[in-house]
């Protein structure tokens, strides 16, 4: 399914685009930064789609969207005084931080086993909307293909990826453009791990 938010977006169809995220469908849908390809990330065989669609090797984390502050306690933990301020600045927008993960929450091949989850509120409205009414927290990597840029234009992506995935919501143009900051706090210092740059080789899973 392909849907042009602009043209004809309505709650009929908001409904129907999360009913697939949480039937475990994936769902290709824009942010502020660039296009995602997203599951309910509490269902393991619904994020196993992500990387098999895209390719993705099973040891690059993904990150986990919430849409307001509050959601981000439903998967992590032990937030400090410092991450706390950083959400406080930075969240919502392009910006993503690396917490504590909440034991038995999140599925493992989310977080590739680690004990910390990538947390991120997309601003764009669009990407609110989806993730409040789907009622989970998505699992969103960019929508493309393991090694190419990440996908900004939506006709690059249909070529890709429109035949792996459930639904397509064409947002128009990106806003950002670019990939989101990646923070972890290190003994109370926030530390920069993905700076907000543009598409690299090394930078492309
Ligand atoms: P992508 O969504 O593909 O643009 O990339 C997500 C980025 O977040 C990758 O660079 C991941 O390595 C990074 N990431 C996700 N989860 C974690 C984590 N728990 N610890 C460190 N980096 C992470
Ligand atoms: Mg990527």
């Amino acid at each position: 399914m392909y849907y042009n938010w602009e043209e004809k977006t309505s709650t009929e169809e908001l409904k129907v685009v999360c009913n697939l995220i949480k039937n475990g469908e994936l769902v290709i849908f824009p942010t502020e930064t660039v296009y995602g390809i997203g599951a309910n990330a509490f269902d393991a065989e619904a994020v196993g789609k992500i990387f098999i669609a895209k390719g993705r090797p099973s040891d690059n984390p993904l990150i986990v969207h919430v849409g307001k502050k509050a959601d981000i306690e439903e998967i992590a933990t032990d937030i400090t005084k410092v991450e706390e301020k950083l959400i406080e600045r930075f969240m919502p927008g392009p910006f993503t931080l690396i917490l504590k993960k909440k034991p038995g929450v999140l599925p493992d091949i989310v977080t590739a086993g680690l004990d910390t989850v990538a947390v991120r509120i997309p601003k764009n409205l669009i990407a609110q909307a989806i993730i409040t009414f789907s009622g989970v927290p998505i699992a969103a990597p960019s929508a493309n293909i393991s090694g190419r840029p990440s996908g900004t234009n939506i006709e690059d992506i249909k070529q890709e990826l429109e035949t792996k995935v459930s639904a397509v919501i064409d947002g128009g143009n990106t806003e950002v453009g670019l990939e989101s900051t990646v923070v972890k706090v290190v003994d109370e210092v926030p530390v920069i791990l993905r700076p907000r740059k543009n598409y690299s080789r090394r930078n492309s899973r």
